[in-house]
């Protein structure tokens, strides 16, 4: 636990050479310690400074005078600022020697080192964000596409939370009415109202299954997903993954104002970002060397969002084909299945259905525009604003809020437990004590989700994401 009578103080903006570079500090001495190393041209100090006003000036070692370099200072006293605490920012140049040089002498000064994401941590400790906003945060900075960006924003901005909020009021609604039939047995409240009950009892469970069901795309928004492309040597698969990346680089680069992705097989298709993993590599035959390469698939298969299982049209079905499809169906993940190399004919029987897998060829690049619509239409929601005729749009409506963490999912799914407990209990017409336990659970879980309560193992491990300084 730490102290938030501390001051902290952190490098905040990247290591390595930049044009400005920001130190800022939080808790109560910010402004005490600036005044110790802060000085402007005129030789003032910061007495009478004001809030959210720039102040030109130098920092200097307080017992040497020597000046350390020129900077812009501001103070944002609590509790408007990003942590509700009286905070100090300066922005010196950007190199790695005035930053440390400074930060040194906040130390000095009476500030402690920050720990990763412990302002952040303390915007939530003081109330000014909640649990779902902090790790929006943490999205924001690491998104690495639109969409993760956009869904980051539309979560700081409490989309989430107002929905998650309003499913745990009707829950409280339900749960008070539950509870005055406890305390007033005579009125028979529960007897009555039990299908009303119910009624608002799965409206919320419908409202939380959808959001579980969200997480689905959720984490692709924020992690983007890996496509594996699998299939026996020789399939072409080398070759759909440069037609598709070639493809693609080429859509991505003439758009101005665009950059390209910087994950060396990842691509970023309208907004969302897609690891493409050939599983080729073992090419020589060979008992032992074939089932290293089944290994490897089988590794790239276990980490996949999605699955291309190409098919070699020229050579008709192998056995080893229908092994391999038979194993990926196993792992129960979105699967899509490609007769390849259609430009030398299709020599698979239509009794294997057939009928339902796209046909392509790689090399003379026919139905790949098919193929990547089918990879669309699987990892975006169906409703989904995200992505049509090829064009992004906005992606989070209210009907499209997504979750986008295992911890979101784990607590609604506990929240959906209970709640489905206490359905049971009201068929079974059990005491409505039992009821209301089952209720308090739900809203429980619901509020830890926001954050209303937590512990310090969970707040750990969310801020252990973020970097220093933030
Ligand atoms: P991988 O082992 O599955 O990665 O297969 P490759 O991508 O290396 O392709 C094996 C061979 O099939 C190469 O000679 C490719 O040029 C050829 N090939 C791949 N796709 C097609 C296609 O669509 N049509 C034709 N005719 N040949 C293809």
């Amino acid at each position: 636990m730490f102290d938030l009578n501390d001051t902290i103080s952190a490098v905040s903006t990247p290591p390595g050479e930049g044009g400005i570079g920001i130190v800022r500090m939080s808790g109560p001495s910010s402004l005490p310690i600036a005044k110790k190393i802060f000085v402007t041209p005129q030789g003032k100090n910061l007495n009478g400074i004001e809030s959210h006003k720039v102040i030109f000036g130098y920092i200097k070692e307080p017992a040497a005078g020597n000046i350390i370099d020129e900077v812009m200072l501001t103070a944002m006293f609590s509790p408007k600022s990003f942590t509700r605490e009286d905070m100090v920012e300066i922005s010196c140049h950007g190199g790695s020697l005035p930053l440390r040089r400074i930060l040194d002498l906040t130390l000095k000064s009476g500030a402690r080192l920050a720990e990763p994401g412990e302002f952040t941590k303390r915007a939530f400790l003081n109330g000014r964000i909640n649990l779902l906003q902090a790790e929006a945060v943490i999205d924001i900075i690491k998104s690495k596409s639109d969409i993760a960006l956009e869904s980051a924003i539309s979560q700081l901005q409490g989309g989430l939370s107002e929905k998650i909020a309003s499913i745990k009021n009707v829950l409280i609604e339900v749960s008070a009415e539950i509870e005055a039939s406890i305390d007033f047995p005579e009125d028979d409240i529960e007897l009555r109202n039990s299908l009303k009950l119910k009624e608002r009892i799965d409206t919320a469970l419908f409202d939380i299954r959808q959001l579980i069901d969200s997480y689905r795309y959720g984490k692709i928004y924020r992690e983007g997903i890996s496509v594996v492309i699998a299939g026996r040597p020789n399939v072409g698969k080398s070759s759909l993954m440069n037609a598709l990346l070639n493809e693609e680089r080429a859509i991505v680069t003439s758009i101005p104002g665009t950059t390209r992705d910087t994950i060396e097989e990842g691509l970023n298709i309208n907004g969302l970002t897609i690891k493409i993993v050939d599983t080729a590599g073992i090419r020589e035959s060979g008992e032992k060397i074939e089932q290293e390469g089944i290994k490897r698939t089988q590794k790239a298969i276990e980490g996949a969002g999605l699955i291309v299982f190409l098919l070699d049209g020229s050579e008709g079905l192998r056995e080893e084909d229908k092994d391999l499809i038979k194993e990926i169906k196993q792992k129960n993940k979105p699967l899509i299945i490609a007769i390849n190399k259609i430009d030398m004919g299709n020599k698979i029987s239509s009794e294997w259905g057939e009928a339902g897998f796209l046909k392509i060829s790689a090399l003379k690049n026919i139905g790949l525009d098919e193929l990547k619509s089918k990879i669309f239409d699987i990892i975006t929601p169906p409703s989904s604003p995200l992505l049509q005729g090829g064009e992004k749009r906005g992606v989070v409506t209210p009907e499209g809020m997504v979750i986008t963490r295992e911890r979101h999912r784990e607590l609604l799914s506990k929240s959906q437990d209970s709640l489905n407990k206490a359905v049971n209990a009201i068929n079974n017409n059990l005491s409505p004590e039992f009821i209301a336990a089952d209720m308090r659970l739900a809203i429980e879980r619901l509020g830890e989700i926001t954050g209303e309560t937590y512990s310090d193992d969970v707040l750990n491990r969310i801020f252990q994401e973020f970097c220093i300084g933030k």
